[in-house]
């Protein structure tokens, strides 16, 4: 995840944070927090991101990332991700990278007259190294990063047909959610101001979830309604799974009003985060401990990464 901001959303958590928690039960997990991707997007104002990180880092934790068990740690602390990026950055021709659909997205959307940077380019050349280092069966995402993971499939590919056979073919290991709507009804997304937070208090996730975009064309209580692109729906799909049918007949049906549709949300959503924002306000009374977690994951991380570089040298003969 990128610390472009010291807080996750929902879509961060049930597209792919939650799967994690679940995985690290059956795997060895490496949990990356990808401080230098931030510089892409925030490169005016780089001192915000190491806040930023230790944020990421306590709902990581907040959300039940276990230390023990799934190696947590900041990208720019273990050098190794830089050494790779390079190597790679060589073997990547340029049209791959131009064809990506989220560069031609940033590139649109920087302010007129701004260029895109060489590091925007790069982005997923970065993110090929951040996942081959440590040489993994497959990748847990949310459906928007299926075309970044093709490229470090790619990108290992014509490493391995250069050198031979030294990084894995990753396997894309989606969610049952692989992809959160927003309060407006699209993705949700930081930059979209559409987004729930897990750091959010309970009267913030109220506030937002009342003013939800629900179904246009249900003005009045007992008008039919359509739950699909509705974003209280989806809310309740996700948060209300038992209920989730009969919320969707009822509003078929005219039987049930957004406003008392969107309390019976608000209550899932809340009783259903309450245990993480617990956990995350006891996490933030001591930064220690975060600090820690993420100063022994850097050791960790960066062992498996060195023996990863020394193969991959190995293989293309450098010192
Ligand atoms: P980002 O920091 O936005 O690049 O996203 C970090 C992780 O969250 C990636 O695995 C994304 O696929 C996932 N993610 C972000 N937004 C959503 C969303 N709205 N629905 C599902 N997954 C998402």
């Amino acid at each position: 995840m990128q610390p472009t901001q010291g807080k996750l959303h929902l879509g961060n958590l049930e597209g792919a944070l939650r799967n994690w928690v679940k995985l690290q039960e059956e795997y060895d997990m490496f949990a990356c927090i990808v401080d230098w991707h931030a510089l892409t997007t925030m490169i005016e104002r780089p001192e915000e991101i190491t806040e930023n990180s230790f944020g990421v880092a306590v709902d990581y934790l907040a959300a039940g990332l276990d230390p023990e068990k799934t190696v947590i740690f900041i990208q720019s602390q273990v050098k190794e991700h830089a050494e790779l990026y390079l190597l790679f950055s060589m073997v990547t021709p340029l049209g791959w990278l131009e064809r990506v659909p989220t560069f031609k997205e940033k590139r649109d959307s920087l302010t007129a007259g701004a260029e895109a940077s060489h590091g925007l380019l790069g982005y997923p050349v970065l993110q090929a190294a951040d996942i081959l280092l440590y040489r993994p069966y497959g990748v847990p995402v949310g459906k928007d990063q299926v075309p970044h993971l093709e490229l470090t499939r790619e990108i290992a590919r014509r490493f391995n047909y250069l050198y031979g056979d030294t990084l894995p073919e990753i396997a894309n290991v989606l969610s049952d959610i692989p992809v959160m709507i927003g309060l407006d009804g699209r993705k949700m997304s930081k930059s979209y101001d559409n987004a729930i937070y897990i750091a959010d208090s309970d009267d913030e996730t109220a506030k937002k979830i009342m003013s939800a975009y629900t179904d246009p064309k249900k003005i009045r209580k007992d008008d039919p309604g359509h739950p699909e692109g509705c974003a209280v729906f989806s809310l309740h799909s996700v948060y209300n799974r038992e209920n989730a049918d009969n919320v969707e007949k009822e509003c078929r049906a005219g039987a049930r009003g957004c406003v008392s549709c969107k309390r019976e949300c608000i209550e899932s959503v809340i009783t259903n985060l309450a245990p993480m924002r617990e956990r995350r306000a006891e996490l933030v009374k001591d930064p220690g401990q975060v600090f820690r977690v993420l100063e022994q994951g850097a050791d960790r991380a960066r062992a498996v990464a060195g023996e990863t570089m020394a193969d991959v040298r190995k293989s293309m003969g450098l010192l």
